[in-house]
């Protein structure tokens, strides 16, 4: 059993996980062998990638917190890594509250660290798969009144859905479930900033056996169908800020966006 009464899953270190490969790319020690393997046949820039990635997450949720967001459910949570969503969070609004979910076990043997919850707010981790949207909701309403804006995070998690899980149409109900002045904020691998690196990076994943579907600009566009973009647009990681960022031309691998429920 975990510190907070939670049970401990068995974890599997005969194959590799994303959660795990992630965590390296991050320079984290919550990986295993198998998951190194996958992490070092990857381009070299995927390590800085994911930093950048991360970075975006850490813009967006405070930029979103700074604006009134206090709900957030953020599934593909990731094994913990500091700042989590939830410090960055309830350190402009302590009375935030925040599900996490994923469906690696690992993630669950390190919730406590998601647990560290302010007084004043809320957190939770829910062990479960972003394609069963209708049970995160159930399980989320527990902590979050769904009646009210929530902040959907999908960050770094949807490129691991093959297009026969459908991506688009679970997006599609997560969101069509909040209400008006809900948001989504999204970030998804590509290969449209260096193509030269996609081989590479495809079968890095593909030898380690974990589904890897990076996505052009026009298939990650459809993930924000009937929602308002909000400035700066679908954009690289690097490129979104709320103030005028300083010019940059380092490359990410990611398109994000973060748009409202209108
Ligand atoms: N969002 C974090 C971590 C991204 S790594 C960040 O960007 O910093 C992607 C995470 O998605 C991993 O933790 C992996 O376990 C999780 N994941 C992959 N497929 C999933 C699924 N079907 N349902 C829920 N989580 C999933």
């Amino acid at each position: 059993m975990t510190a907070a009464g939670i049970p401990r899953p068995p974890i599997d270190t005969r194959r590799p996980h994303p959660a795990r490969v992630y965590d390296w790319l991050l320079g984290g020690k919550d990986n295993y062998p198998v998951d190194q393997q996958v992490g070092e046949r990857l381009p070299v820039e995927a390590r800085g990638n994911a930093a950048r990635n991360r970075a975006f997450m850490h813009r967006a949720a405070a930029w979103l917190a700074q604006n009134g967001a206090d709900q957030f459910l953020d599934i593909g949570t990731g094994i913990p890594t500091e700042p989590n969503l939830h410090q960055i969070v309830q350190a402009i609004t302590p009375g935030a509250r925040i599900v996490y979910v994923d469906n690696d076990p690992i993630v669950l043997r390190h919730a406590e660290a998601l647990l560290t919850s302010s007084p004043q707010g809320a957190t939770d981790f829910l062990l479960a798969d972003v394609r069963e949207p209708a049970k995160i909701l159930e399980r989320a309403g527990a902590l979050l009144d769904l009646r009210r804006p929530v902040a959907l995070s999908l960050i770094a998690l949807l490129h691991f859905l093959p297009d026969e899980e459908n991506p688009h149409a679970l997006v599609r109900t997560l969101v069509e479930a909040l209400p008006s002045g809900s948001h989504l904020l999204l970030s998804h691998g590509t290969a449209d900033q260096h193509p030269e690196l996609k081989h590479q990076t495809e079968a890095a994943y593909k030898k380690g056996e974990i589904p890897l579907r990076m996505r052009t600009r026009a298939e990650v566009e459809p993930f924000f169908t009937d929602l308002d973009l909000l400035p700066p647009g679908l954009v690289f990681a690097t490129e979104w800020y709320q103030e005028p960022p300083a010019p940059t031309r380092e490359r990410s691998g990611f398109y994000v966006g973060v748009a409202r429920v209108p």
